[in-house]
């Protein structure tokens, strides 16, 4: 197991910086989620993290040693792609074996440990097949039986489920996150898929252009994002964003929207001018008392629940209601928004102020 500690690590890819200075620690035993769009720098910063990549600058600590410019194989980690290669012409067991086999591991000991990891992965009955035949969720399972028989300080996997399809991906997720419990070993895993992050994550990092925009825990960065962008990322639908003119002074607990005073979480740093209300679709309810009105323009049923888009003084917004809720389009609601829920961003700098 491993705590793996960047600091002001950037890469340059000639005049591109493809990673801003960043800093972050992942603690030992870690399931941690490197999250961000195409081209973010996700995978930049795990193959640095690796050792596959030079940082321009910058530190890499693994375990408390500075590891910057220590190839890859002395690292002691395994990698995990989305494209899983297997050897078609040999079994799963000798799959398995190979890492060892070329590292002279003696042969009894290859042989305990190959299925001691069957077991984990739940593959001891197919041990002896070739996996040319095997379904895609077993080639899976052997590339992980690959990487995990090395018994390595951490893993790095890089949208290792990436291929697959929505309904069997959940299930692999399940799985991974459920092997990770059993083994223990810390993980670094890449995806642009907020829910797979939020679902399997211990700790998310997400980032931007190569800047880490937040770091924390899912449920910190869903109910208090750092920034607009991590607002509107996670969450779906995501963050409303109501854009008004006004002030809020530091310590100051409400703020003033179309003439309706809007209590909010206490703020940390005081702002005038152009600044936005944000507020998550379920945080939204319906209220005849309310003087914040909003005019239905469509519903849109999802069992349960039923999703609301509204126009309001501030703009267009989507709520979350229950489908008991009876409302139709072109009705006026009132609106209340859960105070403690709320956050406030200034527009200009994209940063939340509470
Ligand atoms: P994706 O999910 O699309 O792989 P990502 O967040 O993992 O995105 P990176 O692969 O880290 O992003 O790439 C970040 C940026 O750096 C991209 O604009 C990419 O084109 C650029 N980049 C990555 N590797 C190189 C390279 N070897 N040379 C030049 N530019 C590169």
């Amino acid at each position: 197991m491993a705590q793996i500690r960047i600091e002001n690590v950037r890469k340059e890819f000639g005049a591109f910086t493809a990673v801003q200075s960043s800093s972050f620690t992942i603690e030992d035993g870690e399931f941690f989620m490197l999250l961000g769009p195409s081209g973010c720098g996700k995978t930049t910063t795990l193959r640095m993290m690796a050792g596959l990549e030079l940082p321009t600058s910058g530190e890499i600590f693994i375990d408390g040693e500075e590891v910057g410019m220590k190839p890859a194989s002395q690292r002691d980690i395994a990698f995990v792609f989305q494209m899983f290669a297997l050897y078609p012409h040999m079994n799963v067991r000798r799959n398995i074996s190979y890492p060892l086999l070329s590292q002279g591991v003696p042969k009894a000991e290859v042989k305990s440990r190959v299925e001691e990891v069957a077991r984990i992965l739940r593959i001891e009955d197919i041990l002896d097949k070739p996996v040319g035949g095997l379904s895609g969720g077993d080639r899976q399972r052997v590339a992980l039986g690959r990487a995990i028989v090395r018994r390595p300080k951490a893993f790095f996997m890089d949208e290792p489920l990436g291929a697959l399809d929505a309904e069997f991906r959940e299930h692999m997720a399940e799985e991974l996150r459920a092997l990770h419990d059993r083994m223990g070993a810390t993980t670094v895993y890449v995806t642009h898929d907020q829910l797979e992050a939020m679902q399997m994550g211990d700790k998310i990092v997400v980032m931007n252009h190569g800047v880490v925009e937040q770091f924390g825990k899912p449920q910190q960065i869903y109910d208090w994002p750092a920034t607009k962008f991590v607002a509107k990322f996670i969450g779906s639908p995501p963050m409303n964003f109501l854009d008004f003119e006004g002030m809020i002074g530091i310590g100051g607990d409400s703020v003033e929207l179309a003439g309706t005073r809007i209590k909010v979480p206490v703020s940390r740093q005081g702002a005038q001018g152009a600044l936005t209300l944000g507020v998550r679709p379920e945080n939204i309810h319906f209220s005849d008392g309310s003087a914040y009105r909003g005019r239905v323009v469509a519903t849109e049923y999802l069992g349960t629940t039923q999703i609301v888009t509204l126009s309001t003084p501030n703009g267009s917004i989507k709520a979350r209601v229950s489908s008991a809720e009876k409302i139709n389009p072109g009705e006026t609601v009132g609106l209340d928004f859960a105070s403690h829920t709320l956050t406030v961003f200034s527009q200009e700098r994209g940063h939340a102020l509470l």
